[in-house]
């Protein structure tokens, strides 16, 4: 019989299919690995926003979590969108009881069309809960100055930042320069000791809906298989690039990368 490597992702569902658990079981089974939910919330959006948000009651998420771990398990795994503290405490307890290690948080705060995906209340229970047991946090600038009070604007502003949210308790940050001005981008890898850095340039589009989901879900997916982290991120990177290129047009908004 042959093996797979398995990922879990533990995020809310976009209808429209281009971010959230679509993008992620996508994104997992373009990478060769077998995808497993626990979906926290369920959103009504489409290219155009997101409509509505309806989380799910904790027991369920925890639930859909035991159920995968205990029989199917998982090699990796991810969380996208937790929405409230309720739900990230449960996801920390869970990742906690199954010894989940190599967990990836991308740390979903705010749609790109303003709609909130995580209360602000939540924050500190994602910094006191989940990035302790995280391999892994990849915020990008605006998330990074959340989690820490800083103002990023630069590459050097991202080296203070990424060593803040190190002193969290998470094993390794990986910050996404996405948001710097200029035409090309610098993420950063810390690991607590050493600096990774990778540029690229950047792709001007407005295609990149759900660009964060599927960059956290292909790393996790490179973990899964075992891949090392530094060659997991650039792998993960070039994934991101090129499905950001060949984004395809659909609907009448800020369309999805992954397709
Ligand atoms: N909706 C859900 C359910 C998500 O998990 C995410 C991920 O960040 C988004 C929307 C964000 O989409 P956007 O890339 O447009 O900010």
């Amino acid at each position: 019989m042959e093996k797979i490597a398995t990922a879990l992702t533990i995020a809310g569902s976009d209808s429209g299919g281009g971010a959230g658990i679509q993008a992620d079981l996508k994104t997992f089974h373009q990478l060769g690995v077998y995808g497993m939910s626990a979906i926290t919330a369920v959103t009504a959006q489409n290219t155009l926003g997101v409509a509505g948000v309806y989380p799910l009651p904790v027991e369920a998420v925890s639930e859909q979590m035991r159920e995968v771990l205990r029989d199917i398990g998982a090699d990796a795994a991810k969380t996208g969108m937790l929405f409230n503290a309720a739900i990230i405490q449960a996801v920390a307890e869970e990742v906690r009881a199954f010894g989940v290690r190599k967990l990836v948080v991308d740390p979903v705060m705010v749609a790109k069309g303003g709609a909130k995906l995580l209360l602000d209340e939540a924050i500190a229970a994602l910094k006191q809960h989940l990035l302790p047991v995280a391999e892994v946090v990849t915020p990008n600038l605006p998330e990074a100055e959340c989690l820490t009070g800083l103002s990023i604007r630069t590459p050097s502003d991202m080296r203070e930042g990424a060593r803040a949210i190190h002193a969290l308790g998470v094993r390794n940050v990986l910050m996404k320069g996405g948001h710097l001005e200029g035409d090309v981008v610098v993420d950063i890898l810390f690991d607590g000791q050493a600096f990774h850095e990778i540029s690229h340039e950047r792709i001007q589009t407005r295609h990149t809906h759900g660009t964060g989901c599927t960059f956290s879900a292909a790393l996790t997916a490179e973990l899964a298989k075992g891949t090392p982290l530094v060659q997991a991120v650039e792998r993960a990177n070039r994934f991101i690039f090129e499905a950001i290129k060949t984004a395809p047009q659909l609907g009448g908004g800020h369309g999805p990368t992954n397709h």
